[in-house]
């Protein structure tokens, strides 16, 4: 973890930017939830246990420097919150999501599935490509197990 920030701090002096001890703690918040998908909100009220004294606009403009310099990802899954996301360590592409409908877990792919689309989208569209979002929305196992489908997902938003 220490490497991590180390390497983190690297790239905000890159930049001209310090590593201030308000801008240690959000990246330390973000290490140790690396797994997870954490609104702004989620985020400062972690960051509020470790330096008190620190306010939400503050966080909100370390995000979004963070976002900037690549360090982390912003993500919307359509239920209109802005999530941030931790950058892979050298990864060259925005890890693909698979999120469940029904219980909203995320699962994350590393691998870049894309190499052949993107391909295709350059030569085709003589599109030069920097980036790629790919989430694919559906049922996940553990829902899938416990006999949720796609058909009873439809027939509750009716209900509703
Ligand atoms: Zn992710
Ligand atoms: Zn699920």
């Amino acid at each position: 973890m220490q490497d991590r920030i180390e390497k983190i701090k690297e790239q905000l002096h890159n930049a001209s930017y310090k590593l201030t001890p308000q801008r240690e703690a959000t990246v330390t918040v973000l290490l140790e939830n690396e797994a997870d998908h954490l609104s702004a909100e989620d985020i400062f009220l972690k960051v509020k246990e470790r330096a008190p004294e620190i306010g939400l606009a503050t966080v909100y403009r370390t995000l979004e420097l963070l976002a900037e310099l690549k360090v982390v990802d912003k993500i919307n899954f359509g239920d209109g919150v802005a999530r941030f996301d931790l950058r892979k360590e050298g990864a060259k592409h925005f890890h693909h999501h698979l999120v469940c409908m029904h219980c909203g877990s995320v699962e994350e792919i590393e691998d870049d599935l894309l190499e052949d689309v993107e391909k295709k989208v350059e030569n085709q569209f003589k599109f030069q490509i920097v980036d790629h979002r790919l989430t694919f929305h559906g049922i996940c196992k553990k829902c899938a197990a416990e006999g949720i489908t796609i058909d009873s997902l439809k027939s509750n938003k009716i209900s509703e």
